[in-house]
Protein backbone atom coordinates (compact mmCIF):
# COMPACT_ATOMS: atom_id res chain seq x y z
CA UNK A 1 0.00 0.00 0.00
CA UNK A 2 1.14 3.68 -0.98
CA UNK A 3 1.49 5.63 2.25
CA UNK A 4 0.89 9.46 1.52
CA UNK A 5 3.64 11.88 2.43
CA UNK A 6 1.63 15.00 1.38
CA UNK A 7 2.37 17.01 3.79
CA UNK A 8 0.11 21.23 4.61
CA UNK A 9 1.66 23.51 6.56
CA UNK A 10 0.10 26.68 6.94
CA UNK A 11 1.12 30.37 8.05
CA UNK A 12 -0.97 33.88 8.57
CA UNK A 13 1.65 36.80 7.96
CA UNK A 14 0.29 40.16 9.09
CA UNK A 15 1.38 43.09 8.15
CA UNK A 16 0.80 47.18 8.67
CA UNK A 17 0.88 49.52 5.40
CA UNK A 18 2.00 53.00 5.79
CA UNK A 19 0.06 54.55 2.35
CA UNK A 20 -3.22 54.08 0.23
CA UNK A 21 -1.19 52.14 -2.20
CA UNK A 22 1.47 50.55 -1.59
CA UNK A 23 4.01 47.80 -3.31
CA UNK A 24 5.72 45.48 -0.14
CA UNK A 25 7.82 42.62 -1.16
CA UNK A 26 6.91 39.68 1.14
CA UNK A 27 9.29 37.04 -0.60
CA UNK A 28 11.58 36.17 2.84
CA UNK A 29 8.40 36.01 4.99
CA UNK A 30 7.39 33.51 2.24
CA UNK A 31 10.43 31.62 1.64
CA UNK A 32 10.65 31.49 5.55
CA UNK A 33 7.59 30.25 5.84
CA UNK A 34 8.46 27.62 3.53
CA UNK A 35 11.45 26.70 5.02
CA UNK A 36 9.42 25.86 8.46
CA UNK A 37 7.40 23.84 6.55
CA UNK A 38 9.92 21.33 5.80
CA UNK A 39 8.12 20.52 2.36
CA UNK A 40 10.96 20.29 0.12
CA UNK A 41 8.46 19.53 -3.02
CA UNK A 42 5.54 21.38 -3.52
CA UNK A 43 3.69 24.03 -3.93
CA UNK A 44 3.64 27.41 -1.97
CA UNK A 45 0.31 29.36 -2.48
CA UNK A 46 0.25 33.13 -1.29
CA UNK A 47 -3.60 34.12 -1.04
CA UNK A 48 -4.41 37.68 0.62
CA UNK A 49 -7.19 37.69 2.80
CA UNK A 50 -8.84 41.35 1.93
CA UNK A 51 -10.98 42.54 -1.02
CA UNK A 52 -8.97 45.73 -1.33
CA UNK A 53 -5.69 44.12 -2.15
CA UNK A 54 -3.65 41.65 -4.44
CA UNK A 55 -0.55 39.47 -4.57
CA UNK A 56 1.89 39.75 -7.63
CA UNK A 57 4.68 38.34 -8.52
CA UNK A 58 7.45 40.72 -10.70
CA UNK A 59 10.45 42.38 -10.15
CA UNK A 60 12.08 44.40 -7.07
CA UNK A 61 12.90 47.55 -8.79
CA UNK A 62 11.94 50.93 -8.09
CA UNK A 63 11.11 52.28 -11.28
CA UNK A 64 8.78 49.47 -11.90
CA UNK A 65 7.41 49.59 -8.71
CA UNK A 66 5.88 52.99 -9.44
CA UNK A 67 4.97 51.40 -12.59
CA UNK A 68 2.72 49.75 -11.09
CA UNK A 69 0.97 52.03 -8.90
CA UNK A 70 0.39 53.71 -11.79
CA UNK A 71 -0.65 52.14 -13.44
CA UNK A 72 -3.21 50.59 -11.41
CA UNK A 73 -4.16 54.36 -10.82
CA UNK A 74 -4.86 55.04 -14.01
CA UNK A 75 -6.83 51.91 -14.53
CA UNK A 76 -8.94 52.17 -11.69
CA UNK A 77 -9.18 55.95 -11.02
CA UNK A 78 -10.25 57.21 -7.66
CA UNK A 79 -13.11 59.84 -7.53
CA UNK A 80 -14.95 57.97 -10.01
CA UNK A 81 -19.06 57.66 -9.82
CA UNK A 82 -18.13 53.70 -8.90
CA UNK A 83 -21.61 52.16 -7.58
CA UNK A 84 -19.72 50.54 -4.42
CA UNK A 85 -18.90 54.16 -3.84
CA UNK A 86 -21.94 54.74 -2.51
CA UNK A 87 -21.81 52.50 0.80
CA UNK A 88 -18.02 52.37 1.11
CA UNK A 89 -15.90 55.02 -0.58
CA UNK A 90 -13.53 52.31 -2.21
CA UNK A 91 -14.50 51.09 -5.51
CA UNK A 92 -11.20 51.43 -7.11
CA UNK A 93 -9.44 49.65 -4.27
CA UNK A 94 -11.95 46.60 -4.87
CA UNK A 95 -11.60 47.00 -8.77
CA UNK A 96 -8.07 46.69 -8.67
CA UNK A 97 -7.95 43.68 -6.22
CA UNK A 98 -10.53 41.73 -8.73
CA UNK A 99 -8.08 42.44 -11.86
CA UNK A 100 -5.13 41.78 -9.98
CA UNK A 101 -6.46 38.71 -8.01
CA UNK A 102 -5.70 37.41 -4.59
CA UNK A 103 -3.25 34.69 -4.92
CA UNK A 104 -0.26 33.50 -6.50
CA UNK A 105 1.02 30.01 -6.41
CA UNK A 106 4.90 29.26 -6.73
CA UNK A 107 6.27 25.67 -7.35
CA UNK A 108 8.96 24.45 -4.28
CA UNK A 109 11.62 22.69 -5.26
CA UNK A 110 14.97 21.95 -3.22
CA UNK A 111 12.79 23.16 -0.38
CA UNK A 112 13.32 27.24 -2.33
CA UNK A 113 10.35 28.89 -4.32
CA UNK A 114 11.44 28.57 -7.78
CA UNK A 115 11.08 32.24 -8.47
CA UNK A 116 13.53 33.94 -11.57
CA UNK A 117 16.79 36.03 -10.70
CA UNK A 118 14.16 38.86 -11.15
CA UNK A 119 11.03 37.71 -9.55
CA UNK A 120 10.03 38.72 -6.04
CA UNK A 121 6.29 37.79 -4.51
CA UNK A 122 4.48 41.38 -3.46
CA UNK A 123 1.51 42.35 -1.34
CA UNK A 124 0.05 44.93 -2.97
CA UNK A 125 -1.80 47.97 -0.68
CA UNK A 126 -5.01 49.44 -2.33
CA UNK A 127 -6.93 51.03 0.36
CA UNK A 128 -3.98 51.70 3.30
CA UNK A 129 -2.88 52.66 5.36
CA UNK A 130 -4.28 49.84 7.35
CA UNK A 131 -2.89 47.54 10.43
CA UNK A 132 -3.02 43.92 10.46
CA UNK A 133 -3.33 43.27 6.59
CA UNK A 134 -3.42 39.23 7.12
CA UNK A 135 -1.55 36.92 4.22
CA UNK A 136 -2.29 33.24 4.23
CA UNK A 137 1.00 31.19 3.04
CA UNK A 138 0.09 27.86 2.51
CA UNK A 139 2.27 25.20 1.54
CA UNK A 140 1.75 21.45 0.33
CA UNK A 141 4.03 18.84 -0.84
CA UNK A 142 6.41 16.37 0.35
ZN1 LIG B 1 -15.59 48.68 0.08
Amino acid sequence: MLVSKLKTFAKHLVLNTGSRREVINITRLVQSAVTESGVTAGLCVVFTTHSTSAILVNEDEEGLKSDILRKTAEDFPEGVAWAHNRIDDNADAHLAGTYLGPSVTVPVIGGRLTLGTWQSIFFLELDGPRSGRRIVVQVLGE
